[in-house]
């Protein structure tokens, strides 16, 4: 059983968090267009903003909320998930090694097969679901940064945050944890001993399919987070102020979207299994999926909104199943109102681990039998 729902952050996610930007008592913030701000007379810069490259204040708002959700002490909006992701390994310097799991955000795999690697990173994939393994890895490889995906894009692996951080910091190590799938709503790392907390804002943050942003969230205001602010500040992997707004509005439905597409995703997952011509159902909702266990003691109040699924008539049956359904849009991404259905391994391409008869679906909040009817429908007509 799943624990209760975290509902201290309802009331604060519909209200926007607060607003201390304007003196006019705005129920919502302002949007800052401004790029550049005036000097005091005496030549200083009192205010603490000068260009909108390194921040801005249509900022401040959605950052306080990420920081309040997380429990970090600070939080900072990027211009993608991408961008924030990526600047917590570029605070890293050449020579030092990474740990990432072997199921992971496939672009971000990539970048650090080929860009973080060529820049002098040493990345090693691990399977971050064995305990024992990752446990060898950290002692044998002395890495400066563990980073985890949970659960994992597009399996839903589950890693055990609380015992990996716990195993990380007696040997040193940082880490960073991609929680774009639970969202604050279901797992807060910082809670569990990681360091780093990274969004793909695109997704559930925003809910909406209209903004691409990032954020990350810190324990701890250290050189290492310093470091990534200098990163972001000086390479302006920034939102536009109107994404920064749009996000805190999308922010404000956070905890019914969420709610509701853990319980369709839930439901979705159990009449799937016992479909005739699914194979399989990755959910950590699932008593029979890998990291159930797990999933039960790091997640409150659901299991998320993904899941997929394997057709016993392989890759032509799935690629099938998806040109087939009326509801689920065929599309990339994840984590909006609406329902989405990826053949995965095609965007993935050659090398992906992920098998070629899975389906990954996204799970918004339309009438869950209707998605279900339409699914069921669209997997019988591919067979
Ligand atoms: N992390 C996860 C789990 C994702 O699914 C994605 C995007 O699909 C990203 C990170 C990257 O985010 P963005 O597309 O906002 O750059």
């Amino acid at each position: 059983m799943t624990k209760k729902i975290n509902d201290s952050f309802q009331t604060s996610l519909a209200q926007g968090g607060e607003n201390t930007t304007q003196p006019f008592k705005p129920i919502i913030p302002g949007i800052f267009t401004s790029t550049t701000y005036q000097r005091d007379e005496d030549n200083q810069y009192r205010s603490g903003r000068v260009y909108s490259r390194a921040d801005n204040p249509t900022y401040d708002a959605p950052e306080k909320l990420i920081a309040q959700l997380e429990h970090a002490v600070d939080a900072k909006l990027f211009a993608s998930g991408m961008a924030a992701a990526t600047a917590v390994f570029q605070a890293l310097k050449p020579g030092d090694v990474v740990l990432a799991p072997d199921i992971m955000y496939w672009a971000l795999r990539n970048w650090l097969k080929g860009l973080a690697t060529d820049a002098g990173l040493h990345v090693h994939f691990v399977d971050m679901t064995q305990l024992d393994q990752v446990e060898n890895k950290i002692t044998q490889l002395q890495p400066k940064l563990i980073w985890l995906e949970t659960p994992g894009n597009p399996m839903w692996t589950v890693s055990d945050i609380r015992a990996i951080a716990d195993i990380a910091k007696h040997q040193g190590a940082r880490v960073a944890v991609d929680s774009t799938v639970a969202t604050p709503i279901l797992t807060r790392p910082l809670e569990l001993g990681a360091d780093i907390v990274m969004h793909s804002a695109t997704k559930y943050l925003n809910g909406h399919s209209d903004v691409i942003a990032g954020a990350l969230a810190t324990r701890e205001n250290d050189d290492f987070w310093k470091r990534i602010l200098a990163i972001r500040a000086q390479g302006g992997a920034v939102p536009s102020p109107m994404d920064a707004a749009q996000l805190l509005r999308g922010m404000r439905t956070l905890f019914l979207r969420v709610r509701e597409s853990c319980d369709s995703a839930m439901f979705l997952a159990q009449q799937l299994e016992q479909h005739p011509m699914v194979s399989e159902v990755l959910y950590p909702g699932l008593p029979s999926f890998a990291g159930y266990e797990i999933a039960c003691k790091q997640m409150e109040g659901g299991f998320g909104g993904m899941l997929s699924i394997r057709l016993v008539g392989g890759e032509q049956q799935a690629v099938g199943t998806a040109a087939k359904t009326r509801l689920w849009h065929r599309a990339t991404s994840l984590g909006g109102v609406e329902s989405l259905i990826e053949h995965r391994a095609s965007i993935e391409g050659a090398g992906t681990p992920v098998p070629d008869d899975l389906l990954r679906l996204s799970v918004g909040i339309e009438r869950k039998e209707d998605l279900l009817a339409d699914l069921v429908h669209a997997i019988e007509a591919s067979a």
